[in-house]
Parts: structure tokens; C-alpha cells; sequence
């Protein structure tokens, strides 16, 4: 069986701590695969040699550093579909869901390749007689990144090539579900050039992520996943003297308004509930429908649901393919039977599902789609981030309702309304408790040049990823004050520093 190693150092390192992980193939359920842990030394391994490369990286020229990132875009354009195939053989999603993936990750190399224009600092002259003051930015030495399931190649590439365009070196920590995206995306960055240590991957579960949250020669980390290790990683890298940014988990609602073409938004709410089997941190999890619009919405979304097909995610001809584990599967079907015991209509049932045509799917971690109406807010399925294909459509009587509704989830991370109504939107954009709104945009994931964050649990630390707050994030700030004197600047003055 494939043993899916460490990279350290420009190179492939085996684990040696004898604890393993098994990687499925999830449309077959067949382990294909084994990743090798980390121990707490392999972490230190990596840590010093990113240290180390950090002494040469950290004062590289920009043009140095851009020269590779320009290159790496040429090869990750050239292995697109190599990686997407990776991504779909171990996460399971379709593959050109996969490509997108790909492509969405490769805006933040588009974005890192502009660093040097993003790094320009500001320059005051004669601020006083004779005093310049610049501010500049500066890399942070050794940044760690550790990164979900759901998404192998995009996250982990809305980090480290900002990261390292700033002169950071890096130590990621993928998820031990799908570790060969960013084993590829390494061997590439080596293959554009990119110094030995630069960027490094450790794989392994919660004993390298706590060795990197205790590490003093990490100074920052990145992470993405779960609500409750979100937390957890900002307390803890926090106690250590870390910079944290921690992005967490979602319900996200779209509101749809009587007066919306309820066409447009019950494919919109298809694509967004089903798309990555509902695997995506700003997949449309509820919908909430306005004043009379539910019944012809429901009957909507329930026809297109029922006519969606779903098979493993190397066939073409599959829209959606199985869910992450047997044991995710099984708890995100657990959720469809509660709602209907909890007071929901179980409109669409996809828990009985089994893939045709694919008698080598027999073990696969497939599950169909599923549609609850009129789940009470009370209920599990309403509470609870299912990250599976099922969706909650929520019933208001006025937009206030609605409003009032999404502002008291505990999530706060994607949000949109669908409606022809400008004011109501503008009112919905700025009333909205969340930290990416949609107007008729079910999934706004913000473009590269944009940051990427929620509002409330789904994101602890302020800075949020990519963008100019990634930038942010990844450098810190020095302001350089300077005076040439001339002979007549001299005297004693010990009054506090002012400007003439
Ligand atoms: P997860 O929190 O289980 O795992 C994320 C990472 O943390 C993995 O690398 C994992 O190995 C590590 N980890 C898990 N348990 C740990 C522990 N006890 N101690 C230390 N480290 C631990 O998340 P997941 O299941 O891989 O991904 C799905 C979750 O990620 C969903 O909640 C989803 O909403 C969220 N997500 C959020 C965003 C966002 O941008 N806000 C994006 C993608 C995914």
C-alpha cells in the first residue's frame, strides 16, 4: 500500500513515529492508501529546517521570490487536472468541482506573483526639519498552516503563497484525509525553484498540530477547520505567544424575498446545498423562505433535487459524488431522520441511496441528497453544522423575521439574500451579522484580491485569509523615523519628541 510521507527540506521524508492513517478511496470505500504520522520530533525536524531557511529566504529579493511564484503558476496551470484528480480520488468530489478548487487556489498565487506592489510601504518626507519617516513591512520567520478535509488543495494554497511571497518559510499540517493535493502542490513550488525549506508539509493528527501550536520557533498559524478546534487552536496558540488566525465552521442562509425569480434561486440553492456533497464551509445549509414564497420554492428545489446524479467523481456524468467517511456519511444521514422525529417535513429523502451502474461504488460513501422544509429552529438539523447534502428550508413571515433569524445563529460566516429589490438588499448588507454576503450570489467566496472570513464562531483572531489582511497577517509592521542632522539640529531637549 502507497505510504503518503512528510516534506521537509525540499524532499520526501518517511515517518519513522510507526503511527499511520488509512486514506480512502471515497467512492469505492476501499483504503488505498496509508499517511505516516508525525512525532513530536519529525515536527521539530521540520521547524528547524524551515528555521534555517528562513536566515537566506526571509531577505531573498522580491524579484527572487516572485520569479518562482511566476513559475509555479506556469506548472500548476500545467498539472490543473493532475491535482484535481488527486483531490477527487481521495476527498471524492467531481472533478470539475476539483478543477475549480484548483483554479480558486491558484488566484492567491496570482496574488502572491503582485507582492511587490502590495509590499511598497509608505514614505513621509520633512515630517520635521530634516525627518523622514517610512513604513515598512517585514516577514515573521516560520509560519505554520494546518488545513481541512474538504478542500486538499485550495486552503492550503490560500496560505502558504502569500506566506512565503512575504518572506515567511512554512511548516503546513494537511488534513489526514486527502494528504496528496499538497504533497503535489510542494513537489511543484520545489520545481519552480522554490529554496529547499521554504515550504514544508508534515502530516500527522492532533500530536503535530499541538508540537506546532508549542513550538517557540513558530511564530504564526493559519488554520482552517472546525468550530471547535478553531477555538481550540487560538487559545492554545495564543498561551504560546502566537499570532492566530482561525477560520471555523458555518450554517449559512440564503434568504429569498417574494418578489426574487424563484427559477434562478432554486438552482442557485441546488448548486450551493449540493455542490461538494454540501462539504463546503459556505455551502447553503438553510434556506429561509420569505412571506408566501415557501411552498412554490420548496416544490422547486424538491424537483431539481430528485433529478440530481450522483457517482464517483471520475465519471463525467456525476454532479455530486460521496461524502468524506462511512462514519461522516452515517452521521450526516442521522440528521434527516432526527428533523422528521424533531417536527421537520422530510420533503426529499436521499438516505436510502445507492449508486447504479458502478458496481465498484457498492462500498462507497454515498449518500443522496436530502430536503427538510419547515425545520423548527429548535431542531438538531437547524442547530448543528451537518456539512453533508441535506437542506433546511426555514419559513419567515416578514424580511425583519428572516433578519432577525440569521443575525442569532451562532455562525456568522456566508450569507445571501435573493430578491429584484436594490433597497432591500442594501438594507440586507448592512443589517446582516455575517462576513461575506451574497446579492443573488449564493457562494461568495470573495476573489483573491479580497479577503476570505466569517463573523462570530466561524473565525477567532482578527485578520482574516488572503487579500490584503493575509498580507497582513503574514508581515509585520516597522516604521523607520530618520534625520540626516545638520550642525545646527544639536541642544538638549527633553520634552517628548514633537514636529516643527
Ligand atoms: P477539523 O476541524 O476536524 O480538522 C481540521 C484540521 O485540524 C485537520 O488538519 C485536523 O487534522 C486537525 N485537527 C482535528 N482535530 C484536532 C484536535 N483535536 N486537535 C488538533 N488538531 C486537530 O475539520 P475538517 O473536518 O477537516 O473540515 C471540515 C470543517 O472545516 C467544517 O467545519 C468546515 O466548515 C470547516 N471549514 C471552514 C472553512 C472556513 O473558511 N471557515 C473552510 C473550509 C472548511
Amino acid at each position: 500500500m502507497k505510504t503518503i510521507t512528510h516534506w521537509i527540506g525540499g524532499k520526501p521524508v518517511e515517518s519513522v513515529s510507526g503511527r499511520f492513517g488509512p486514506v480512502y478511496n471515497p467512492a469505492t470505500g476501499a483504503q488505498e492508501k496509508q499517511v505516516g504520522f508525525a512525532s513530536v520530533d519529525e515536527v521539530d525536524a521540520a521547524v528547524a529546517t524551515a528555521r534555517a531557511a528562513f536566515e537566506s529566504w526571509g531577505s531573498a529579493s522580491l524579484a527572487k521570490r516572485t520569479a518562482v511564484l511566476f513559475k509555479y503558476r506556469e506548472l500548476l496551470d500545467a498539472h490543473r487536472d493532475e491535482i484535481a484528480e488527486l483531490i477527487t480520488a481521495e476527498h471524492g468530489k467531481v472533478h470539475s468541482d476539483a478543477l475549480g478548487e484548483v483554479a480558486r487556489g491558484m488566484e492567491i498565487v496570482e496574488l502572491a506573483c503582485g507582492i511587490s506592489e502590495k509590499l511598497k510601504g509608505e514614505l513621509s518626507t520633512q515630517v520635521s526639519s530634516r525627518v523622514d519617516v517610512a513604513s515598512i513591512r517585514q516577514p515573521l520567520g516560520v509560519v505554520a498552516g494546518i488545513t481541512p478535509f474538504n478542500f486538499p488543495a485550495m486552503v492550503p494554497m490560500w496560505m502558504f503563497p502569500l506566506a512565503i511571497a512575504c518572506g515567511n518559510t512554512f511548516v503546513l499540517k494537511p488534513s489526514e484525509k486527502d494528504p496528496s493535493a499538497s504533497f503535489r502542490l510542494a513537489e511543484l513550488a520545489s520545481e519552480a525553484g522554490l529554496p529547499d525549506g521554504v515550504l514544508n508539509i508534515v502530516q500527522g493528527d492532533k500530536v503535530a498540530v499541538d508540537r506546532l501550536l508549542e513550538h517557540p520557533d513558530v511564530v504564526a498559524v493559519s488554520f482552517v477547520g472546525s468550530t471547535p478546534i478553531a477555538k481550540y487552536i487560538q487559545l492554545k496558540g495564543v498561551e504560546h505567544d502566537k499570532r492566530v488566525q482561525a477560520l471555523g465552521g458555518a450554517k449559512n442562509h440564503m434568504l429569498v424575498l417574494p418578489d426574487a425569480d424563484l427559477d434562478f434561486a432554486a438552482d442557485q440553492a441546488i448548486n450551493a446545498a449540493y455542490g461538494s456533497a454540501g462539504e463546503r464551509c459556505m455551502a447553503v445549509s438553510v434556506v429561509v423562505a420569505v412571506g408566501d414564497t415557501g411552498d412554490e420554492l420548496v416544490a422547486k428545489i424538491a424537483e431539481r433535487a430528485k433529478g440530481l446524479n450522483i457517482g464517483p467523481g471520475n465519471d463525467p456524468a456525476s454532479e455530486m459524488g460521496p461524502l468524506i467517511t462511512r462514519e461522516h456519511r452515517d452521521k450526516v444521514a442521522s440528521y434527516v431522520s432526527g428533523a422528521a422525529a424533531q417536527g421537520a417535513e422530510v420533503v426529499v429523502d436521499g438516505t436510502g441511496y445507492t449508486v447504479e451502474g458502478h458496481p465498484e461504488c457498492a462500498d462507497g460513501f454515498f449518500l443522496g441528497v436530502s430536503l427538510l422544509d419547515k425545520v423548527p429552529v429548535t431542531a438538531d438539523a437547524y442547530k448543528d453544522e451537518i456539512f453533508g447534502p441535506v437542506l433546511c428550508v426555514v419559513r419567515a413571515d416578514t424580511y425583519d423575521d428572516a433578519i432577525k433569524l440569521i443575525n442569532s445563529s451562532r455562525w456568522g460566516n456566508g450569507t445571501a439574500i435573493f430578491t429584484r429589490d436594490g433597497g432591500a438588499a442594501r438594507r440586507f448588507q448592512l443589517e446582516v451579522q455575517a462576513g461575506m454576503v451574497g446579492i443573488n450570489v449564493p457562494i461568495p467566496v470573495p476573489v483573491g484580491y479580497h479577503s476570505f472570513g466569517g463573523w462570530k464562531d466561524s473565525l477567532f483572531g482578527d485578520l482574516h485569509i488572503y487579500g490584503n489582511d493575509g498580507i497582513a497577517f503574514y508581515t509585520q509592521g516597522k516604521v523607520i523615523t530618520t534625520r540626516w542632522p545638520d550642525p545646527s539640529d544639536g541642544g538638549i531637549n527633553l520634552g517628548f519628541p514633537s514636529h516643527s
